[in-house]
């Protein structure tokens, strides 16, 4: 199956490729993005069927059936890497809270985020390729807290692999920091951006566009690509467990096979989202996907309003730094697929140009089909999470979120899957502010120290770890010095 581009083509890259390609070259023409050109389709009885699978068959063949060029065997030695998870035969797994709420604990893997879901496949399969073609490469990340410590991971000593991950200087958590400066190995480069995640997702996007850095990194015989779900060799690996989670569901007899479910997906640059609204349109039985956000609530007003607009917007740092986020990359996809490349163009140019756009009545009419959301501001979250806990469930802010979709965006009495996109854990004062109902300003040390004891919950040991680990990455620098620093590294 070949990949296309969501603003068409431009007459000098290539306008049809192939998956290898779209995931080493991820930047499309007109600073587009790869698609698939069409999406393969699951019947009933597929689906079915698909419950005597583990994890990593579903996704070998989830994978197969986009066609990819990778070998067989280079797939599967990906797929393994879902061994390391807390339960080797269970990535993520689906758990009961109540009633008619299921949560998908995407959080199992390493670095204690969603992220390690498919930044762990996609990180050995693009190693694969680039030592196959003999080719170096220099992958670039921009983190608001979890890509960051999941791509340093996956690509750590990897041979002809460098990573240059760029992270918003107090826009993480402590937790999320000491992950990246912390981590060693010869080819990582972590920096600190004075800016926010915006500004380090901008500077990224315009690094993997820019012909001179690109001709710069030639001379070192250095390509670029990128980790961020810009690339879609993020977003294949994430229509997987949205497949899970309707498997899981048939599994614990929770549903009948074509019952409709909910999904409810805490969102920031939408991968997440973007690969259930793939899973669905492959055949899975999805009544809506809700989606989520904090404060920064950008992606409510594009579903409910049907407008983008970014004017007097500012980013307000949030208890969920991870969807602290105003320019979400994978909306474009989205469009594109529901609209058009040609209508997805003029969209994202008048985002460029005006730093707004609007949908038509029509098209916005088409989007909330698919799509309701809300968001949900720290107090409520923070509430969430007391409550919760006192009912025997612990979350972490950003899938606390995603309860004001349960309790208020749901037509109808169907199963809902919420997202736990991340481990307590890494945002662990936060969840002591919750669980006491106070400000102070507790260390992530002692928070997590407290909360385990308090409610007898283990600490697992690579965040205990941390706080021993010698520190590796001082680099803290302004945008404008990026290249360079880059360069130098390199
Ligand atoms: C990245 C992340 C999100 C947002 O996911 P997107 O795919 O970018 O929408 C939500 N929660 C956590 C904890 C994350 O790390």
């Amino acid at each position: 199956m070949s990949f296309i581009e969501t603003r068409g083509n431009d007459g000098i890259k290539p306008s049809e490729v192939e998956f290898s390609y779209a995931i080493l070259n991820p930047s499309a023409s007109f600073g587009g993005l790869y698609i698939p050109k069409e999406l393969p389709n699951f019947s009933q009885d597929f689906i079915s069927e698909c419950t005597k699978l583990s994890y990593k068959e579903l996704a070998f063949l989830i994978l197969k059936s986009f066609r990819v060029d990778i070998e067989d065997g280079d797939l599967e030695t990906a797929l393994n890497l879902y061994d390391a998870f807390d339960d080797v035969n269970n990535p993520s797994p689906v758990v009961k809270v109540k009633d008619n709420l299921f949560v998908n604990e995407q959080y199992h893997g390493p670095t204690r985020a969603f992220k390690d879901m498919a930044l762990q496949p996609f990180g050995s399969v693009l190693s694969t390729i680039a030592k196959k073609r003999g080719e170096n490469y220099l992958i670039l990340a921009a983190t608001s807290g979890d890509t960051g410590p999941a791509a340093l991971n996956t690509f750590k000593n990897k041979e002809g692999i460098k990573v240059a991950c760029l992270y918003p200087v107090g826009g993480t958590s402590d937790v999320q920091r000491l992950q990246m400066v912390t981590e060693d190995g010869e080819n990582l480069k972590v920096i600190g951006i004075n800016g926010d995640f915006d500004d380090a997702q901008n500077a990224l996007k315009s690094l993997l566009a820019s012909d001179t850095f690109k001709a710069t990194l030639l001379e070192k015989h250095t390509k670029l690509s990128a980790a961020n779900s810009v690339n879609f060799g993020r977003i294949i690996f994430q229509i997987v467990y949205h497949f899970w989670s309707y498997i899981e569901l048939l599994r614990q007899n929770e549903i009948e096979l074509g019952e409709k479910i909910y999904l409810t997906v805490p969102s920031g640059n939408f991968g997440n989202a973007l690969g259930g609204y793939y899973a669905k349109k492959m055949g899975l039985p999805i009544e809506k996907i809700l989606i989520t956000s904090n404060a920064n609530n950008v992606l409510t007003s594009w579903i409910n309003d049907g407008v983008y607009d970014l004017n007097d917007k500012k980013l307000v740092l949030t208890k969920s730094p991870a969807m602290d986020i105003l320019k979400s990359s994978n909306i474009e996809r989205i469009m594109y697929d529901m609209f058009g490349s040609i209508r997805t163009k003029e969209l994202m140019e008048d985002l460029n140009n005006k730093n707004c756009f609007t949908l038509t009545d029509e098209e916005k009419t088409k989007l909330q089909s698919e799509f309701s959301a809300t968001f949900s501001d720290d107090a409520y979250g923070l509430k969430t999470i007391k409550t919760y806990l006192e009912d025997g469930y612990l979350m972490d802010p950003h899938t606390a979120t995603c309860i004001k979709a349960y309790e208020t965006l749901m037509e109808k009495s169907l199963k809902n899957v919420v997202y736990s996109t991340a481990e307590w854990t890494k945002f662990s004062p936060s969840v002591l502010n919750a669980l006491r109902s106070d400000e102070v300003k507790y260390s992530d040390k002692e928070a997590l120290e407290k909360i385990s004891s308090d409610f007898n919950v283990k600490v697992p040991d690579m965040i205990h770890g941390l706080f021993d680990k010698e520190i590796k990455h001082t680099c803290e620098i302004n945008i404008e010095d990026l290249e360079s620093e880059i360069i130098n590294f390199l």
